[in-house]
């Protein structure tokens, strides 16, 4: 018997549409990378979303949630049905149910979203050839359970003339807690942390400023530059090679983030981790569950195996097997392979389905 085999369990939630498709993937790439490591995964399913609703009526069961809290980090699909459907009852407001509330439920505060562009698809970015050559490697912390989404929301329709207002509010701790995570991930990086804001205006940002400027003080090794968020959108636009970690409030991540996806090309290419203070954290990949594709195997499985790899990284301290699969993606690239979602008129590839595009990433491991 290998004594030293190291045994990691994760709860892996497959969810919708494309969601059990890809995270097939993402389990044959994970087994795969297990043959070559001293590691076993352990993998324990849970339904949730629209196929939880199938089984439980609920879209987020107790079975699921202690699903996730007996296990040491959950893997992620995708929930949600077509979007004409959604005022059926299995649809209604289930990204909601699932996917939110599980991330109430594990206090998951902190959403990491990671922004590559691969060289061989530089054609599918719609920054200029030049940026894109500079490469690209960003990382986007955003606070996720503050701000003006938890805030008082008031819509007046029948005062004249007509009012809303959204409070937007953010303690100490909540600022706090993210920034430690930010600044420790820019240490192992290039230690640059641009902060982005709206100081000049808003007071959740003077605080903020205020909050992450004291926490710099425990990382002098990093380099702290202070943004203003309007600026920040289009600095990554016209020069994102200047960005390596990025730290920012809940309102200005969502739109930020979703600014960052569309640079490396294609939604199916961008993996996401949402962390609580205890490090405990839910992988998933940064689209939805594109029914319009499901069940069809064209689906693209390079965000769902990505968000595996980070959770080798982030959740069970193995760089070199996310680095691994990292390789292993590049190299299926180099050599053509392509799913249709990343074939441009321009493209010289060969076109294959999800299955057999995660062969050839096995392949190339
Ligand atoms: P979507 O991200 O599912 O799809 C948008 C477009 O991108 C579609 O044309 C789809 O085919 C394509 N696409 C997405 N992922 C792809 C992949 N891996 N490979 C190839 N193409 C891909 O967004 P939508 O159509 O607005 O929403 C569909 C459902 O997904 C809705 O029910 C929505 O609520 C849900 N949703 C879920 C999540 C989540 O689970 N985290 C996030 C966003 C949307």
């Amino acid at each position: 018997m290998n004594t030293s085999l190291s045994i990691k369990n994760i709860a892996v939630l497959p969810g919708d549409g494309i969601g059990p498709e890809v995270m097939q993937a993402a389990i044959e790439v994970l087994n795969a990378v297990a043959c070559k490591a001293q590691v076993k995964f352990n993998y324990s399913y849970g339904l949730i979303g629209g196929a939880a609703y199938d089984k439980y009526n609920n879209h987020f069961p107790e079975q699921t949630r202690s699903i996730c809290a007996q296990n040491e980090a959950i893997l992620f699909g995708s929930v949600g049905g077509p979007v004409k459907d959604y005022l059926l009852p299995k649809w209604n407001n289930c990204e909601a149910n699932s996917l939110l509330a599980l991330r109430q439920a594990f206090n998951f505060n902190i959403n990491l979203r990671k922004a590559n562009i691969f060289a061989e698809l530089a054609e599918l970015s719609p920054l200029k050839n030049h940026l894109v050559n500079q490469g690209l490697d960003i990382i986007i912390f955003r606070e996720l359970l503050g701000d003006i989404y938890f805030g008082k929301h008031v819509l007046e329709l029948s005062s004249s003339p007509k009012v809303a207002s959204d409070v937007a509010t953010y303690t100490e701790a909540q600022i706090a807690s993210i920034s430690h995570f930010a600044f420790k991930t820019a240490r192992l990086r290039k230690k640059k942390l641009v902060s982005v804001d709206k100081a000049n205006v808003l007071a959740t940002s003077k605080l903020w400023r205020l909050i992450v400027q004291e926490i710099a003080q425990q990382y002098p090794d990093v380099q702290l530059q202070h943004m203003l968020v309007d600026n920040c959108a289009m600095q990554l636009i016209a020069n994102p090679g200047q960005f390596d970690v990025i730290l920012t409030a809940n309102l200005f991540g969502d739109i930020l983030s979703d600014e960052l996806s569309i640079l490396s090309g294609s939604l199916g290419m961008m993996p996401s981790a949402s962390f609580n203070a205890d490090g405990f954290a839910l992988y998933e990949p940064a689209g939805g569950s594109a029914p319009d594709i499901a069940g069809k195997n064209i689906a693209n499985p390079i965000a769902q195996i990505l968000s595996a790899a980070l959770m080798l990284d982030h959740s069970f301290n193995l760089p070199t097997e996310a680095q691994l699969i990292n390789q292993a993606i590049k190299k299926t690239l180099i050599s053509g392979f392509r799913t249709a979602d990343l074939v441009t008129a321009n493209s010289n590839c060969t076109v294959v389905g999800t299955k057999e595009f995660t062969a050839q990433v096995i392949a190339n491991l």
